[in-house]
């Protein structure tokens, strides 16, 4: 007994050294060696602002399908863009695609190379009619004050827009010419799901057997905060996006009098299927969140470093804990939202049509298909039916050893040397999706510092941004293009 005892103890010595070894060394390779600061371009802050609030006072507003596109702002963005890069018009070839969205080529010298493409959107949500009153400055009056520039659009997504445009006209300025052939595209109805702008330029680009070194898009930002036990803020990258799907439960009966009713409704019906749905949600993952903790691991503490390291013992631990936060919790599963419900249309009639829509939310490693199988599966009940209505796959996983992934992330340490970097899952929607076909290598992020506060401000009350944030993303840009198009010593 003795024996057993003492074996069984040195079993658990062991565990634990092997544990904490692994929690010591699994993350050590991710050191961020400090970067040389890069010279920024001088940019003329002045006249970047005023560009900058004419863009948000107009008012490229998108509303839901079917309603159709406005023109007249679409067209006075596209003018204002003309009247403020008079260099970026000179020389890039410039293409409207389905009459609002635009595509910009700087032709290289080295056909050699593949292009690279730079994305943004011109349109915007609108403001609720009920949060008007609530915004400290009028929402499309472009408001410029000590610190910040004021309104919709503001970071989602004319800051991206404007400072790419800016950027380059800067480059152009200073006579350099592109070696590397770099493209700006950018979409007109995003916000919508970018299936009349963003989606015929990637047709578009195929049409023409473009394949893009990387392409760049809005989505990553730098975070504080954004891993628990990480001080440093980190500048999270974009590297896959979920995809989603609708599917309308619905339950056809005969109907008839409320006084007379069957044993189940429709509604009821459907109310067992959703319990069932809610009580058997899709399996939780780490995968992701490892891909991101992996590249930062080495700056959290040693108990998370700990836990993360050994998850062959602690992976259902870390999951309940990730799984109690809804926001967390995206990042792990595909996600199941009850959303829109309907029945009769008076208290004392049974609805002959009742359905109800649940939205899922798809992590990269399922299909809206697998999903819908699945559905099915767990509902298992033939009264119900079901209806598909938008969905889109979950996006391919683009890899961190990319050029493309290389030069955005150096770029970012060498302007922010405090911070990290680390790949990620995009909850959202962007329009990149649509570039899958054109290459493998599809990031996303912006040289913004995002707070909780400010990241509430995107499609929300008081959207902002401050003016050294917006003055330093045309710099990054600057400096990204340096590195990839214009610079005969840099990479290739
Ligand atoms: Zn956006």
């Amino acid at each position: 007994m003795k024996k057993i005892i003492s074996l069984v103890s040195i079993i658990v010595v062991l565990a634990i050294g092997l544990s904490a070894y692994r929690a010591s060394t699994l993350y050590v390779d991710q050191q961020y060696h400090p970067q040389k600061q890069t010279k920024r371009v001088v940019v003329d802050q002045a006249t970047v602002v005023e560009n900058f609030s004419k863009a948000i006072q107009i008012a490229t507003v998108s509303r839901d399908y079917p309603a159709p596109v406005t023109p007249a702002p679409f067209l006075a963005f596209h003018q204002h863009l003309k009247d403020s890069f008079p260099i970026v018009h000179q020389i890039a070839t410039r293409k409207v695609i389905n009459n609002y969205s635009l595509i910009y080529k700087f032709q290289g010298s080295d056909l050699s190379l593949k292009p690279a493409l730079f994305m943004g959107h011109m349109d915007v949500v609108p403001v609720d009619q009920d949060t008007k009153e609530k915004w400290t400055h009028d929402a499309f009056a472009g408001v410029i004050d000590d610190e910040k520039v004021w309104g919709r659009g503001a970071l989602d997504d004319k800051a991206t827009v404007m400072a790419l445009m800016e950027a380059m006209e800067l480059s152009l300025k200073a006579g350099r010419q592109p070696i590397r052939t770099i493209y700006f595209a950018f979409g007109h109805d995003e916000e919508v799901g970018g299936s009349q702008g963003a989606k015929k330029v990637a047709e578009y680009f195929l049409k023409q057997g473009e394949n893009f070194e990387f392409v760049l898009d809005e989505g990553g930002a730098i975070l504080k905060g954004y891993i628990k036990n990480v001080a440093q803020s980190v500048g999270i990258i974009g590297i896959a996006e979920k995809g989603f799907v609708n599917i309308r439960l619905i339950a056809e009966r005969p109907g008839g009098h409320s006084s007379m009713p069957p044993e189940n409704t429709g509604p009821g019906i459907l109310a067992s299927a959703i319990v069932k749905l809610e009580q058997n949600k899709f399996p939780a993952t780490l995968r992701y969140t490892n891909l991101t903790f992996d590249a930062i691991g080495s700056y959290a503490d040693f108990t998370t470093r700990f836990a993360m390291a050994n998850q062959w013992l602690t992976a259902p631990l870390i999951k309940k804990q990730l799984l109690s936060d809804p926001s967390k919790a995206a990042g792990l599963r595909t996600t199941t939202a009850v959303t829109m419900m309907k029945g009769s249309s008076k208290s004392n009639i049974l609805p002959t049509k009742a359905s109800v829509v649940v939205n899922f939310r798809i992590l990269p490693s399922e299909t809206w298909q697998t999903v819908l199988a699945k559905v099915k599966e767990v509902i298992n009940d033939e009264r119900v039916g079901y209806e598909v209505f938008m969905n889109n796959n979950p996006s391919k996983v683009s890899s961190v050893d990319s050029k493309g992934y290389k030069w955005i992330s150096q770029t970012i340490r060498e302007f922010e040397p405090d911070s990290l970097v680390a790949p990620y899952l995009v909850m959202g929607g962007t329009d990149s999706k649509y570039f899958y076909p054109l290459t493998d290598s599809v990031y996303r992020f912006l040289m913004i510092k995002l707070t909780p506060d400010i990241q509430k401000t995107i499609h929300g009350i008081d959207e902002h941004i401050k003016i050294e944030d917006y003055v330093e993303g045309i710099q990054y840009f600057h400096e990204l293009f340096r590195k990839v198009s214009f610079d005969n010593e840099a990479p290739k």
